[in-house]
């Protein structure tokens, strides 16, 4: 396996500092997106909240990984502390994830900073700005981030991985992720970077539909996949086989005109998916049922409500939950956001924008708290399991972790939020695990590539890496 010196020399972008370790290692999110670590670190705050919430359903390896590797997640914690002048250290767990809580309480219990964070098991606990209000009370700002309130959150996993980056130097070659669903044997996989779905899946048994699909991720803002042959990623956090047909992938595949013309023709205006709504929960300004009236002028309209899609984590629980009409508010909202991006669109989340409509109808005043509902309104995850019917498939994987060993590898060169990694290897290179294959552009947000295995580079170009075992 490479080390990290060896892939220090080969840049003098990135330094020894943390954030130049963790980009040295091409660490970013495990939990979400894939945010670059080394740029996500770059900042002072007062808590460092350590994000084990796993609040997707059927999804158990960000639990494993605090299970087994309790003193390596705790060691990234502190030194994520360290780096950003963290004086507290938070580590959102479920409570009733018994195991995971007191492996994390046992390791962290010589530090006084560190305090756990006991959640309950409702939908979504892990959304990042759920979960500083939750650790907190705080509310992050409307378009803000955790950072304005003094707060950093990082997945369990990516805490993992920046300890093993400065204590082995082991750059990011590998992931946990969960394989459930319509597989024979669920369970928690370790697997190389690159891996074809199809294997990771075989070597858990074997799909037991005929007409397999996947959603990768989980259920509530997973996508489907349909090509096996597609390879696991950094962000690859679970894999869920499940049959064409099931209800969750017909939903999840809707064209996005058929969800527009259904939301025109069919939405009662009910409010359900407000009502629910884990952002309008924590006090946000985001009424997804505004917008839903608002689509018949256009996905694009320069209006306020339109803008407001900005602020949707895209939790999905709109869609899956709360809608009694089967639409998806969701989705709209992605798409809002797409467009809005793709014309270069800069919201102004001030009081002066987005005023109309949205202040509270009795004081007029924007919350800059909770709703007094919301913890009446928290929707229990297994609720959801049920509503999507999933509830087949909700086993905790038993026996060890298992390990791919891969002989080919397809390494995306944008695994990651930012530009894609620069290709530097060419085709009949040799190369060893651990050896960059993908470097940050310059002056561009984006996180480097290692080689995952040890081989011969077969195919590389703009977007993939192929490396083959020699
Ligand atoms: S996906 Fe739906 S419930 Fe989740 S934040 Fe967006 S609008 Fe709210
Ligand atoms: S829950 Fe569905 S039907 Fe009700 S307002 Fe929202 S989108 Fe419309």
């Amino acid at each position: 396996m490479g080390m990290l010196s060896t892939v220090h020399n080969s840049t003098d972008k990135l330094n020894n500092s943390l954030p130049g370790l963790a980009g040295n290692a091409g660490i970013v999110g495990a939990g979400g997106a894939g945010f670059p670590t080394h740029v996500k670190l770059n900042c002072t705050v007062d808590t460092v909240i350590a994000n084990g919430a796993e609040c997707e359903p059927l999804l158990h390896s960000d639990k494993t990984v605090m299970k087994l590797y309790a003193d390596t997640v705790i060691r990234g914690l502190l030194l994520v502390m360290d780096a950003t002048g963290a004086s507290r250290g938070y580590i959102g767990v479920k409570k009733k994830e018994q195991d995971a809580s007191a492996a994390m309480s046992r390791a962290a219990e010589s530090d006084g900073r560190i305090r756990m964070l006991e959640l309950e098991s409702y939908y979504p606990t892990g959304d990042e700005q759920v979960l500083v209000y939750d650790a907190t009370g705080k509310m992050v700002p409307e378009g803000g981030l955790p950072l304005d309130v003094g707060c950093l959150v990082e997945n369990v996993e990516t805490l993992f991985n920046i300890a093993e980056a400065v204590d082995r130097e082991l750059p990011v070659t590998r992931r946990f992720l969960t394989v459930t669903g319509a597989v024979k044997r669920p369970a928690v996989v370790r697997a190389h970077i690159g891996t074809a779905i199809c294997e990771v899946m075989e070597l858990c048994g074997g799909s037991m539909t005929d007409d397999p699909v996947v959603i990768v991720g989980g259920p509530m803002m997973g996508t489907v996949e349909r090509d096996l042959l597609s390879p696991v990623t950094k962000t690859t956090s679970g894999l869920i086989v499940l049959p064409r047909d099931h209800d969750l992938v017909q939903r999840k595949t809707l064209p996005l005109e058929t969800i527009i013309k259904q939301a025109k023709a069919v939405c009662c205006q009910c409010t359900y998916c407000t009502e629910l709504c884990s952002r309008n929960l924590i006090g946000h300004r985001l009424y997804p049922h505004r917008i839903m009236r608002q689509i018949s002028f256009g996905l694009d309209a320069p209006e306020e409500i339109i803008q407001s899609a900005l602020l949707c984590s895209e939790c999905g629980l709109c869609e899956v939950y709360a809608c009694v009409m089967g639409l998806s508010p969701a989705r709209v909202n992605k798409a809002i956001k797409e467009r809005l991006a793709e014309a270069g669109f800069k919201p102004d989340f001030s009081e002066r924008q987005m005023l109309s409509g949205n202040v509270n109808a009795g004081t007029g005043q924007h919350p800059r708290k909770a709703r007094e509902l919301r913890d009446l309104r928290k929707i229990p995850v297994s609720r959801i399991v049920s509503r999507v019917d999933l509830s087949a498939y909700d086993v905790k994987p038993v026996g060890d972790v298992l390990e791919t060993g891969p002989s080919r590898v397809e390494l995306l060169l944008k695994q990651h939020l930012g530009s894609p990694a620069d290709l530097i290897v060419r085709t009949g290179t040799r190369v060893d695990a651990g050896d960059v294959v993908g470097e940050i552009p310059e002056g561009k947000l984006g996180a480097r590539v290692h080689a995952s295995i040890s081989g011969e580079v077969t195919i590389a170009d703009d977007c993939r890496v192929i490396i083959q075992k020699v």
